[in-house]
């Protein structure tokens, strides 16, 4: 058989076997269970992009603030020495900032409300892992600068306040990859 015949008999099966699969998607969803499918995603993802704006917010008006708190003082104690806390502590740290937040995605139904709490979650422990990475192998957080959060324990520590991602730094200007500005 010629190789041209061949390659249109191929695409031709592949052709049909993906019309089998949207076939057996739709008959077995719900126009119904794919409007539930994709509020789940949307709120699953909402969850980490609110908890990426907290981080930024609590880091830079409450944990730099001169209030007197116990979260407050083991911050600036870890500016100070660098001190490494476990994924656990670092998580146990992080979850009060989210905690005001997860009753958003209940507000449109129960689904969506757990979906939105596990986007939540999630992003806490990416949070408790990334400032472990940020001081132990910063090179692991390969979408950010590595040198970010060395910068922000420089000086004031006016700069950097995203420990996930530099996204609200950058929209807010405290995004910086230079010694000089930190001082
Ligand atoms: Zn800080
Ligand atoms: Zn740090």
């Amino acid at each position: 058989m010629a190789t041209g015949t061949r390659s249109a008999e191929n695409f031709a099966k592949s052709v049909g076997f993906c019309c089998g699969l949207v076939i057996a998607w739709e008959s077995r969803f719900s126009p119904q269970d794919i409007i539930e499918m994709a509020t789940i995603i949307t709120f699953f993802l909402a969850g980490l992009a609110v908890g990426t704006l907290v981080e930024y917010l609590l880091h830079r008006f409450l944990l730099h603030s001169r209030l007197r708190h116990r979260i407050i003082r083991r911050h600036k104690m870890h500016h100070k020495t660098h001190v490494r806390h476990s994924i656990v502590s670092e998580f146990l740290g992080f979850f009060p900032g989210v905690v005001p937040f997860l009753w958003v995605g209940f507000a449109h139904n129960t689904s969506a409300g757990v979906a939105f709490v596990v986007g939540e979650l999630v992003y806490v422990l990416a949070v408790a892992v990334a400032h472990k990475w940020s001081h132990e192998a910063p090179h692991r957080l390969f979408w950010m600068n590595p040198v970010v959060h060395d910068l922000h324990h420089d000086g004031r520590s006016r700069w950097n306040y995203g420990v996930v991602t530099s996204f609200w730094d950058r929209v807010f200007g405290t995004y910086t990859t230079s010694r000089k500005s930190t001082n």
